[in-house]
């Protein structure tokens, strides 16, 4: 005991100096968390579009998505902790053309927060099958052309809702702009070199119509939209018939869904079951998509791996 208090007595002595400069560390670090509690805060519906927002904001902004990596988002259930994060924020963010099915009864439970539509100005294409017929399809994102008018409507939302970083919003929205014009250009030449028969995007979530627009190739999925019946026989069946008519090459799935129903067709028509695709949700930081252009690029390696394959 007496060995303790002595230890303890001597490193007071010890240690008098280094207070101060503890106590520095400590204000710093405490005026540091202050700071990132002063910063605008905005919450987005996805990840997705999280990752696109954070481009936009830089440091100058905090933000966070209601729904987590890997999640699926289409039938996402709120919680009370949600609410809780949502109702403290400065602007809520979301893609809108009936995605987040959840989302108009999760805002009528916020007091004041501002929602903003990220997909405004997009031209969308409609759903040609099932209970969403005629309805637009949600996932504009996944055009990257789409994406240059989400980022014009980030920046113009960011900028009129936290007026003071403006100008730092409007760099930071060129930046990225660029950054997506340059990475995908290449994709459009590779594209284009695919024999015209090869063409083909089948899918089991109907969510790459926007995709397949840009890069000129014919659309074909198991199920219109995440949020319906998924994989029934007769779904199957049309899409084997359609495989087999037209000697389409592979057939995908996406990281939110089983893959089965897409393997099963892979299995009787003797296509290539090409991997997964993703859309809806971005991975983890150490997962294969951690950003928005790592998910469009992986999700367009592997349509173009599978169906350049043999040519
Ligand atoms: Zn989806």
């Amino acid at each position: 005991m007496k060995t303790y208090f002595a230890y303890l007595s001597g490193n007071f002595g010890r240690t008098n100096e280094s207070i101060i400069p503890l106590f520095l560390l400590l204000t710093l670090l405490m005026s540091s968390l202050r700071a990132e509690d002063e910063k605008f805060k905005v919450m987005t519906t996805f990840t997705v579009i999280a990752d696109i927002v954070k481009n936009v904001a830089g440091d100058a902004a905090r933000v966070e998505s209601i729904t987590k990596p890997d999640a699926e988002i289409h039938n996402y259930q709120a919680t009370p902790g949600d609410l809780r994060r949502a109702r403290d924020v400065d602007l809520i963010i979301y893609n809108g053309l009936n995605l987040e099915l959840w989302a108009d009864k999760f805002f009528q439970n916020l007091n004041d927060v501002p929602t903003v539509i990220i997909s405004h100005n997009i031209k969308p294409i409609g759903i040609r099958q099932g209970p969403y017929k005629g309805k637009p399809n949600p996932h504009a994102w996944m055009s990257p052309t789409n994406v240059l008018t989400y980022v014009d409507n980030v920046k113009v939302a960011l900028a009129r809702y936290d007026n003071r970083n403006a100008g730092i919003y409007e760099l930071n929205a060129g930046i990225y702009r660029r950054k997506l014009l340059e990475k995908f250009e290449e994709y459009h030449l590779k594209f284009n070199m695919l024999p015209e028969y090869r063409k083909w995007l089948v899918t089991s979530e109907g969510a790459f119509s926007y995709l397949a627009a840009e890069f000129g190739l014919k659309e074909a999925y198991l199920w219109p939209m995440n949020s319906d019946g998924q994989g029934t026989p007769r779904q199957i069946q049309k899409v084997i018939d359609l495989v087999i008519e037209n000697k389409i090459p592979a057939i995908f799935s996406e990281s939110t869904i089983s893959p089965k129903p897409a393997l099963q067709v892979a299995r009787e028509t003797g296509a290539n079951y090409g991997g997964v695709l993703y859309v809806d949700s971005l991975s983890t930081e150490n997962g294969p998509v951690p950003t928005y252009i790592d998910l469009v690029e992986k999700t367009l390696d592997t349509i173009y791996e599978a169906l350049s394959e043999g040519t």
